[in-house]
């Protein structure tokens, strides 16, 4: 693995050492106090470490761990975003649900990143317009899940960087160390994201791709900080990843992600289901994009197909009518997850081509701009979705089920959702 620079250790604070001399209160010390109040707010949906102790230890080292992206980079992302937000670009967002260290594989990453480009340039050749791309990826290894126990009453799996999908108590068990293991599978993948990039420059759907991830585990979160004082304001830039959102499960007001998401430079992204009200949006808005920069942040809808066109047009007009640009982006998977008679969690094409051609109708009536989408899906040739041009049935879907988390498209199927997208969005 290259690496082309050194990021400074931070064992306690974040530091700042590109901040000017004599600046009062100086902004390393500011920010490690915000920092420090937003964590000790409610935080739902974290472990409970068996050994607090070897958690701290396991703290300390990431702090001190090479970063995953690098400042200039995330802030080429700002840019992309900000010209999404004006309504002269177009972005795609998708990957696994959940990364797992297994499938970390330079075949996996490949395919994946392949799918995402193929999605881009169909959608760049259609509309015209540029395409951010940004992967759910080398991070994407925190889950938040709706139960505690499963079925068989074990604790839940909540992804690599806690503890293991195998169904025993012993590797259900959370395990700090898994958080060292998580960072270096995501330097690994960022690493073959730079070179995929780098060799399909020149391709249609090529150049740059971004990488993101759920800001929702904070001990990891909270470990590769560095004061920004390039901003409108001194906040801290992340060096997990270039795109960093908070889910619909962790996004009370009052709460740790957003505290935290607030002092973050990078651009972030919230989750927004069905349940949101126009004044919750407003007031996510007025917090987490306090300096009005266009894309700053992005707002993803996961309405569900049958709710969209009810709940999205106030929610559009309120954060309209407050004057900030936001990012308006498409997530037609999580509110569109059924159980099959057979007993798979999956999803239908049509509810999911529903919900985007519901998003479109909302932003063409209210004359916003319909941003782009967030999917889930791979490159491999997954059965975990029914519906698409294969007809992929619920018989079908145990043949090749491989999903760690919720289902996703495979390449066939996203690269018809794309095709959709792209007549909608050129309509
Ligand atoms: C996800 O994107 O995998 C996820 C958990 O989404 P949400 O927070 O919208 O449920
Ligand atoms: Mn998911």
């Amino acid at each position: 693995m290259t690496r082309t620079m050194q990021w400074p250790a931070a064992p306690h604070a974040p530091v700042a050492p590109d901040a000017p001399a004599g600046t009062a209160p100086p902004p390393d010390a500011a920010l490690a106090t915000r920092l420090e109040a937003a964590l000790a707010r409610p935080a739902a949906q974290q472990p409970v470490w068996p050994d607090p102790r070897l958690a701290r230890e396991v703290r300390e080292r990431l702090s001190r761990a090479e970063p995953i992206v690098t400042r200039a980079e995330t802030a080429r992302l700002s840019g992309g975003l900000a010209a999404v937000a004006r309504g002269e670009a177009f972005l795609v967002q998708g990957g696994d649900c959940a990364e797992t260290f297994a499938a970390n594989t330079e075949a996996h990453v490949r395919a994946n990143l392949r799918s995402l480009a193929d999605m881009a340039a169909v959608l760049g050749r259609r509309t015209g317009l540029p395409v951010v791309k940004i992967a759910r990826m080398a991070g994407q290894y925190a889950k938040p899940r709706s139960q505690s126990v499963d079925a068989q009453g074990l604790p839940v799996y909540r992804g690599d960087m806690i503890n293991s999908a195998e169904p025993t108590p012993a590797a259900r068990t959370p395990d700090p160390g898994r958080m060292l293991r998580a960072h270096a599978h995501a330097a690994g993948a960022m690493d073959l994201v730079r070179a995929f990039c780098a060799e399909t420059a020149a391709d249609a759907g090529g150049g740059e791709i971004h990488v993101s991830h759920e800001a929702l585990l904070l001990d990891y979160e909270r470990s590769l900080l560095r004061a920004d004082t390039s901003g409108p304001a001194p906040r801290l830039s992340s060096a997990l990843g270039h795109f960093l959102w908070i889910g619909e499960r962790t996004r009370r007001l009052d709460g740790a992600h957003i505290a935290f998401a607030e002092l973050l430079s990078n651009p972030i992204g919230l989750k927004i289901g069905p349940g949101t009200t126009p004044e919750a949006a407003a007031a996510y808005v007025r917090r987490l994009d306090p300096h009005r920069e266009p894309g700053r942040l992005t707002l993803v809808s996961r309405m569900g197909h049958d709710r969209i066109r009810q709940v999205l047009p106030a929610i559009v007009e309120e954060v309209t009518a407050s004057g900030h640009r936001v990012v308006w982006q498409c997530d037609p998977m999580h509110g569109n997850t059924h159980t099959s008679a057979n007993g798979y969690k999956t999803r239908d094409v049509r509810h999911i081509a529903d919900e985007i051609a519901g998003f479109f109708e909302v932003h063409r009536r209210l004359g916003t701009h319909p941003g782009g989408i967030h999917i889930e899906m791979t490159g491999e040739d997954v059965t975990e979705c029914v519906g698409g041009s294969r007809g992929i049935t619920e018989a079908d879907l145990p043949t090749r089920y491989r999903t760690a988390c919720d289902p996703r498209l495979n390449a066939e199927q996203a690269h018809e959702i794309a095709t959709l997208t792209a007549e909608w969005a050129a309509a």
